[in-house]
């Protein structure tokens, strides 16, 4: 799992929008289903994932993106 973290902030956010869409609000972090939120305010674009507090965020304006690491173990 710590290799993940060595994944840049607009790989993940490319990885979360991919899994929202084609894993039916998937997590690319614990590949939990259905537990993703998509959130669009303040010119920014936030993936949050309910399951392990992933979260990545892109703000629109500038492209900058950056991202939280969820829990490491699994969550039951
Ligand atoms: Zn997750």
């Amino acid at each position: 799992m710590l290799a993940q973290q060595g994944f840049s902030a607009p790989h993940w956010f490319e990885q979360a929008a991919r899994h929202y869409i084609d894993g039916h609000q998937a997590c690319p972090w614990c590949y939990s289903r259905h537990c993703v939120f998509l959130h669009e305010r303040n010119g920014k674009i936030e993936y949050h994932c309910s399951c392990c507090d992933f979260l990545v965020c892109k703000i629109e304006r500038t492209g900058a993106c950056f991202w939280i690491p969820g829990a490491e173990e699994e969550l039951v």
